[in-house]
């Protein structure tokens, strides 16, 4: 079959192949890229697939991930058509009695909403920005660089110094559940965090929630949730733009089938359509884990104890998405919600956990807690004036993912949690569009049931856990295969770090000390995977 002839092919055009088909060409590499499905974007994709005239993201909506990342922030995005825009307040959290939390846009405004809380609420607030404003710039460097994060690490110590690197140390081990506790007096401060921790899969009352918390809501107090104008699809859409102004050459509507090992490295892809991308130098693969290994890559090409740690991978539970056209705004009891553009709803502080606990033991939650974007509030574009485009959803046990009838009662389940809140929701709905763990996967082979994180968050999957044991880095055990989608360090959510990390090891691989790198990652694999009885 026709071959083409490339310096490096990317499969997948997720926000991290994009972004490594950006540096790849920027290092003046001649790129393919290719996409199984007919537009680029991966989970960064919009659509007007509710009603005509109003917007919907189909997966990922607010990006603080991608406006604190140093690596998008270097591609200039704005010069390819990305205009970022805020709703007025960045998130609220609508308790089910009626009251709200909010995350306002200054710190000054967050911190005396709590005030109003809980006396000594809003102090404790603007001393845990004082402190995040001290590490921000180092912390961020040492989360989207490669592990280990050895100048950015050494600068975050310095900053930090003996007592703070302890502080740091703890909270990264500690539950959002008792950093609250210790950290404000009122619920509604508490479920800032708690509720922020829920992004990602930890439950609230595991090592390592309070870590993923604090981060979301401090990136929330500083860059915002914004969103680009238009509809998340502009920011993959910039992406593309800019690497086709790079000439990287995009293809989509066809998966690659199988990586071409060849005495025993990656020489290229072969696609669907029975073509082969051949790569002078690299191969990067902006998939999950578990289909790259032993699905695109053939067993035979990998070490039996790597096959077995693949085995072991954990992924994070499922999602169901529902979109909606509304006639009017959203009818808050909590007038707190109004502004904001992302919500969190369906359960108080304590329910966080009986809902991580729920989908811990694979029973479907029965007040499920609720993520909703109000999408028109935070870009007004997005449909017809005094309209509102809005979406939520919520998560499922792996398991039952594939229950159409559990399916359906959790939609009802999620618009009654609504309707409590809001009462009068129902009646503004004019279009619905519901997006089961199924679709999401079939829109997206990456979203194994709508999994976003690309597997577990948890602390055994991080670091040099992640995907598998290992380096924490994208190189492979194949050499000239880098893994560059969500599953690699630093995981889940758009920064671009993952595809970074990738290109820039590829790069480096090929450069002046090209070869004592490829040796020390020789070595750094096959003693990872020694069998420790040989
Ligand atoms: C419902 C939902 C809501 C989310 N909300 C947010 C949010 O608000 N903010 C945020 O920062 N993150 C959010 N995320 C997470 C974020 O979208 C993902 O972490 C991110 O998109 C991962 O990027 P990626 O490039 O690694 O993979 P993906 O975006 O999944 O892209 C992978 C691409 O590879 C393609 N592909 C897979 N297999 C093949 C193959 N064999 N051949 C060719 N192409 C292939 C897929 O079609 C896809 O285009 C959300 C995710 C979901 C599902």
């Amino acid at each position: 079959m026709p071959a083409m002839t490339c310096d490096a092919v990317v499969v997948g055009a997720g926000p991290n192949g994009l972004v490594a088909a950006n540096a790849l060409a920027d290092a003046g590499w001649d790129v393919v890229l290719v996409e199984a499905q007919d537009e680029v974007g991966g989970a960064v994709r919009s659509a007007e697939s509710v009603e005509p005239g109003f917007v919907t993201d189909l997966f990922s909506a607010f990006f603080p991930l991608a406006a604190a990342s140093p690596v998008i922030r270097d591609l200039h995005l704005e010069q390819h058509g990305l205009v970022w825009t805020h709703a007025p307040d960045v998130l609220a959290h609508a308790l089910p009695d009626g009251r709200a939390a909010v995350l306002r846009r200054s710190a000054a405004d967050t911190a005396s909403g709590l005030e109003q809380h809980h006396a000594g609420d809003g102090e404790a607030w603007l001393r845990m920005v004082a402190g995040w404003d001290r590490i921000r710039d180092p912390l961020l460097d040492a989360l989207f660089t490669p592990f280990p994060p050895v100048r950015s690490g050494a600068r975050l110590l310095r900053r930090s110094g003996v007592a703070g690197t302890l502080d740091l140390t703890r909270l990264a081990l500690l539950t959002v559940r008792r950093f609250g506790h210790e950290e404000f007096g009122s619920e509604e401060a508490r479920v800032l965090l708690s509720g922020n921790a829920m992004h990602s899969d930890i439950s609230p009352d595991s090592a390592g929630s309070a870590l993923f918390g604090w981060l979301l809501v401090m990136l929330g107090q500083d860059v915002g949730f914004p969103v680009p104008e238009g509809g998340a699809g502009v920011l993959a859409t910039a992406l593309r733009r800019r690497a086709e102004s790079l000439g990287v050459q995009v293809r989509c509507g066809v998966s690659v089938t199988e990586v071409l090992v060849e005495s025993g490295r990656a020489r290229g892809v072969r696609l669907a359509d029975g073509t082969t991308v051949r790569a002078r130098h690299a191969v990067l693969a902006d998939v999950s884990a578990p289909s790259l290994y032993g699905g695109l890559v053939q067993p035979s090409h990998l070490p039996g104890r790597f096959l077995d740690d693949v085995r072991r991978f954990d992924w994070d539970d499922a999602t169901l998405k529902v979109n909606w056209a509304l006639d009017h705004p959203i009818p808050w009891s909590a007038t707190g919600a109004r502004g904001a553009g992302t919500v969190h709803l369906g359960v108080d502080d304590d329910g966080l956990v009986d809902v991580a606990a729920d989908l811990s033991v694979g029973r479907m939650p029965r007040d499920p807690f609720i993520l909703l974007g109000q999408m028109t509030t935070a870009d007004a574009t997005r449909s017809p004036e005094g309209t509102e485009s809005v979406w939520a959803y919520t998560h499922l046990p792996r398991g039952l993912a594939g229950d159409e009838g559990a399916v359906a009662r959790q939609v009802d389940r999620m618009e009654a949690a609504i309707e409590q809140v809001a009462p009068g929701f129902g009646s503004a709905v004019r279009a619905r569009q519901v997006q089961s763990p199924g679709d999401l996967q079939d829109a997206d082979a990456s979203l194994s049931r709508g999994a976003l994180n690309a597997g577990t968050a948890a602390l055994h999957q991080q670091l040099v856990f992640r995907p598998t044991r290992g380096l924490g880095r994208p190189e492979t055990p194949v050499p000239g295969l880098y893994l560059a989608g969500a599953s690699a360090h630093p995981g889940g959510g758009v920064h671009g770090a993952c595809g970074w990390n990738a290109a820039v090891a590829a790069l480096r691989h090929r450069g002046p000390l090209g070869v004592v790198r490829r040796a020390m990652v020789r070595t750094a694999w096959s003693r990872v995977l020694r069998d420790p009885g040989a």
